[in-house]
């Protein structure tokens, strides 16, 4: 299990700062590694619009 970027990213960053683990890539909408990602939900708490969602 790992979270995942949904299509409503707007791309601030807010996540990718966040994350412990430096899981998350920039991009269009963002990208989390699932192999990386320790499911921590850290990233979904930062998100101002929600995208980052437990798979
Ligand atoms: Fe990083 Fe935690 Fe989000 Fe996984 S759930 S991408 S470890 S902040
Ligand atoms: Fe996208 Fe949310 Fe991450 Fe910002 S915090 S880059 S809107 S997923």
């Amino acid at each position: 299990m790992a979270y995942k970027i949904s299509e409503d990213c707007i791309g601030c960053g807010a996540c990718a700062a966040d994350c412990p683990v430096s899981a998350i890539s920039e991009g269009n909408p963002y990208v989390i590694d699932p192999a990386a990602c320790i499911d921590c939900g850290a990233c979904a708490g930062s998100c101002p619009v929600g995208a980052p969602q437990a798979e």
